[in-house]
């Protein structure tokens, strides 16, 4: 289990949910749960190590991640933890396509509509810590990396906060830097030739599906809860986005009703997994989101420890080298060993 202390240095504290201020389920002590529950569990425990920014920038523009590393900061010169008093980088305007139209738009001067360019959503807030803390997320998923490039069949990255809703150039949903696909993109410059991501939170990856859907090396498949049933991210997930250009069917949504269990969750991995017997990938990425839970406050999903063990044997029949990073997951009673039950089950195969 590769790990960083300095993950649990973001504290998002609240989110902001159609303008109001909600308690975050994303808190450090997610950390603390997973980390105890795998060192029970037997997991040695490996220290994340510092890497370049190669990786990082391969999926990410610099402008977002420049923005990610100097806004608050930038927040706390302007004055606005005392006027309004908001201890927290949010966004009040975002330059979408609609609002633009055919106009270029110039860069915000104002820190707080510079930091509606970078984000697309209100809940996902910024503060004094989260860089440093989502930047050591992506150096345990390059810690992984580099233990399976050396050989070992399997390495689980306790990344926090997770990643997966970051796409190129926006970062959401409770994510800021997208360790999944730094982590597809450094197996690829390692000499796998294509590696699959497999996408096992309760949400769909947007971020993911979107850095790789035009790609023919990466292939992203996801269960998760539809889209179309109301559930974040809302606008995409849905099964009929397949890939485009030279990632034409590269791309496999798998989306679900609210209210299904093991049963039809176990049947879509095994969709995702044959899909792979096609594809022929080199090496694996799984973005391991435990809140499909029944337990989980964040989806409507009911899959079981024993569903999370069963995944994992499924997708461990795969033989590939593989990486598993942490997505979602915020039942902090039962978050441990639901991660816990996935590794036992891909380490059983
Ligand atoms: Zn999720």
């Amino acid at each position: 289990m590769v790990w960083s202390p300095q993950t649990q240095r973001h504290v998002a504290g609240a989110e902001i949910w159609v303008g109001v201020r909600i308690p975050g389920t994303e808190v450090p002590a997610r950390v603390d749960v997973i980390r105890d529950a795998l060192v029970d569990a037997g997991h040695p425990l490996v220290e994340a190590r510092a890497h370049d920014d190669d990786a990082l920038l391969a999926v990410h523009d610099a402008a977002l991640v420049e923005h990610l590393r100097t806004v608050y900061s930038g927040w706390v010169d302007a004055g606005f933890l005392d006027d309004p008093g908001q201890d927290r980088v949010v966004p009040y305007v975002f330059p979408t396509a609609a609002m633009l139209g055919p106009i270029p738009p110039h860069e915000a001067a104002a820190i707080h509509a510079r930091a509606g360019t970078y984000a697309y959503d209100t809940m996902t807030v910024l503060g004094p810590g989260t860089y440093d803390a989502a930047r050591a997320a992506v150096d345990c998923a390059l810690t992984a990396v580099d233990l399976v490039t050396a050989g070992e069949p399997i390495a689980y990255a306790l990344c926090r906060p997770p990643g997966h809703h970051v796409t190129r150039s926006a970062y959401g949903g409770s994510c800021y830097l997208n360790n999944a696909a730094v982590a597809a993109e450094a197996l690829r410059a390692a000499g796998s030739a294509r590696v699959a991501v497999v996408d096992l939170d309760a949400h769909h990856g947007n971020g993911t599906a979107a850095i790789f859907y035009e790609r023919d090396d990466v292939y992203y498949g996801s269960v998760h809860v539809d889209p179309g049933a109301g559930w974040f991210p809302h606008f995409v997930g849905f099964a009929a986005e397949t890939g485009a250009g030279a990632g034409a069917d590269r791309t496999l949504n798998v989306p679900l009703p609210p209210g299904s269990g093991d049963v039809e969750w176990l049947t879509a991995v095994g969709r995702l997994r044959e899909a792979l017997d096609a594809f022929r990938p080199d090496a694996l990425v799984v973005s391991l989101g435990v809140d499909a839970a029944a337990a989980d406050p964040e989806s409507p999903l009911l899959v079981t420890g024993d569903g999370y063990r069963e995944a994992g044997r499924l997708l461990a029949g795969l033989r590939l080298p593989s990486v598993v990073v942490q997505e979602g997951g915020y039942h902090l009673d039962s978050l441990g060993e639901l991660v816990a039950a996935y590794l036992s089950g891909h380490a059983d195969e």
